[in-house]
């Protein structure tokens, strides 16, 4: 549905857009406003994304709906309202396609349609944007908002090409569901994805559930609930405070000012702070209430064993409850699962865990092959993930200055300016990237500031009749070492995992999100935007002009991470 006509041929706009999801369409937005000619071209065939893509069972956000919407038009917000705390994916891609006819969107926005390469070329200081289909779009301006979780990757278990069922990742749902009624299905992966899947389908009428899991996560009781109307008209009441709160702390709640140490606290003191961040507010609220989670190895030990405890008392079977326990890493290096009656599905006759570190899986045409047996299947869930961050930039052949690709310049990992510029690539950004705090912060957050930024600084230009930016080497340079510089100082680079690449094969090992705080992060751009964009180069048609003030002050100023702002 949705298609629109909106540049069928080869076309000059002043920018284009890759992605409808959260940031290409507050982004297309604004850009409207600006008076710039833009167009979004987007693959799948509606606005939202994520949440157009990952529409499996069970699927809900982990961060609550109140913070979880677009903050920039007060009737908006006053005007839609959530029915639970947190949202399910349904009534977000709802949300979505509400915004997108309010702002009148899709008539900027072509579906359907696959970017393959985007090439620069010097002498007329345009992006020529190709699309799988062959059409050719010129323009000034390039904005990546291709999604930091919109690559997805299938598991590379033995002998899964020969199967002869149904093999579906989680975010390649199919439009039109799956019945999975009375068959024979396995989830493979236990990350957020497998662990909402495996509840809801365990919840199903599904015949037999196996739940394919290679690394167990830490995981904490979502809290979820509906949220009655007193509660949305208060809140909507105090929005912008609750707003700008968010963006002081990073949270909806009162920061904890205790300065005592997790490793420190008394058992009381200890158990209270668990039991309130736990079992009463729910959810990510244990990354806030306890803020040295992911810079203490030994306070998030000890938080880890608590978890670890309850574990053991909601899952039946010891044997299991083992099994599903995690232990060999830090607590919050993988993102903490926010789940919903998880552990319970275990205790049901028609769920079984099948741990592959113990006993290794092989496909086969009709089901799979385990050192307890074979079982037979109709459905493979693959809730595998994605080649996370930088994924959707590097399967777009994007060629800056001198025909150098950003796969080329990317090679042992992403290098930026704030995450938003890279050097060699005038007058291309990206929104909530790599180099940003993009995935280890609240991205509707990230994005809006992101796309405020941005806006701002075309405005910029625009009054100064500067055509086209590029960031220094020497910037680019600085602010890569200070995104390595604020994940060295956490728990976060030691494991393996998705964040640093792990997951997928010849990807560079380097942590790549900014987990130096969203609320210094944001500091940050505002500097930079203000000190006349130290770090940038500009040209216009009265030639070039650098912008005087050199960067490393700036970031020098405010580098060292005092907490993590990650969620
Ligand atoms: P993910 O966190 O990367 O999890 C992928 C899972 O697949 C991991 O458990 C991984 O195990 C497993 N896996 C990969 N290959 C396997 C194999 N051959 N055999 C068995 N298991 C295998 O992916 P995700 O769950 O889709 O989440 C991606 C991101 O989206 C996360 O940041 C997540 O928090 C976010 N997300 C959020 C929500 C929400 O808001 N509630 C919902 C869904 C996703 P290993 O750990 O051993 O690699």
């Amino acid at each position: 549905m949705a298609r629109t006509g909106a540049a069928e041929h080869s076309q000059e706009y002043d920018a284009i857009v890759v992605g409808a999801g959260w940031a290409g369409m507050y982004v297309l937005h604004r850009m409207n406003r600006l008076g710039l000619r833009t167009v979004v071209l987007e693959r799948g065939d509606d606005v939202g994304g994520t949440w157009y893509w990952n529409g499996y069972p069970g699927a809900r956000c982990d961060v609550p709906s109140l913070v979880y919407s677009y903050s920039f038009d007060d009737a908006l917000q006053q005007e839609w309202t959530w029915s639970e705390r947190y949202a399910r994916q349904p009534e977000i891609e709802r949300y979505a396609q509400h915004v997108a006819d309010r702002f009148d969107l899709r008539r900027h926005i072509v579906f359907g349609t696959t970017v393959v390469s985007a090439v620069y070329d010097e002498a007329t200081r345009t992006w020529t944007t190709t699309t799988s289909a062959g059409v050719e779009y010129r323009s000034g301006t390039v904005v990546m908002a291709t999604g930091a979780f919109s690559t997805p990757v299938l598991p590379d278990l033995p002998g899964l090409e020969s199967f002869e069922g149904t093999v579906v990742h989680t975010a390649q749902w199919p439009r039109a569901g799956l019945d999975v009624d009375g068959k024979r299905a396995a989830v493979v992966g236990t990350g957020s994805s497998g662990m909402q899947a495996a509840t809801a389908l365990a919840r199903s009428d599904v015949a037999e559930l196996h739940v394919v899991q290679r690394t167990p996560n830490f995981s904490v009781p979502l809290g979820n609930g509906r949220i009655d109307e007193a509660e949305v008209a208060a809140h909507k009441r105090r929005y912008a405070e609750h707003r700008a709160a968010f963006r002081r702390h990073g949270t909806i709640f009162e920061p904890i000012l205790d300065p005592t140490s997790t490793a420190d606290l008394d058992d009381v003191a200890f158990e209270a702070r668990f039991r309130e961040a736990v079992h009463v507010r729910g959810g990510l609220e244990i990354l806030r209430m306890f803020p040295d989670l992911l810079l203490d190895a030994a306070g998030n030990e000890r938080i880890a064993e608590r978890l670890r405890a309850e574990i053991a008392r909601r899952v039946r079977d010891p044997e299991v409850a083992a099994a599903l326990t995690p232990r060999g890493y830090a607590l919050g290096s993988r993102r903490i699962v926010v789940e919903d009656g998880y552990y319970e599905i275990f205790d049901r006759p028609n769920v079984r865990l099948v741990d592959v570190r113990r006993t290794p899986v092989e496909v086969t045409r009709d089901g799979m092959r385990t050192s307890a047996g074979t079982v037979g299947l109709d459905v493979v869930v693959a809730a595998t993930g994605f080649d996370s961050g930088s994924g959707a930039l590097r399967r777009i052949e994007v060629v800056g200055r001198d025909g150098v690709t950003l796969a080329q310049r990317w090679a042992a990992g992403p290098r930026t300016y704030l995450g938003l510029t890279v050097h060699g690539f005038p007058n291309l950004f990206v929104l909530a990237g790599p180099g940003s705090p993009s995935i280890r912060s609240q991205m509707m957050d990230s994005i809006e500031q992101h796309v405020e930024w941005l806006v701002e600084l075309l405005a910029h230009m625009r009054e100064r009749e500067l055509h086209v930016v590029e960031c220094g080497r020497a910037a680019e340079d600085a602010w890569t070492d200070a995104v390595a510089e604020a994940a060295a100082a956490t728990l976060l680079v030691r494991d393996e995992t998705q964040y640093v690449g792990a997951n997928v094969p010849g990807k560079p090992r380097v942590y790549a999100a900014y987990v130096g705080g969203t609320p210094r992060y944001r500091a940050i751009c505002d500097a930079v935007a203000a000190g006349g964009y130290p770090g940038l180069r500009f040209s216009g048609a009265s030639g070039e002009r650098t912008s005087a003030r050199n960067v490393a002050p700036v970031l020098e100023e405010l580098r060292t991470p005092s907490s993590v702002g990650v969620i």
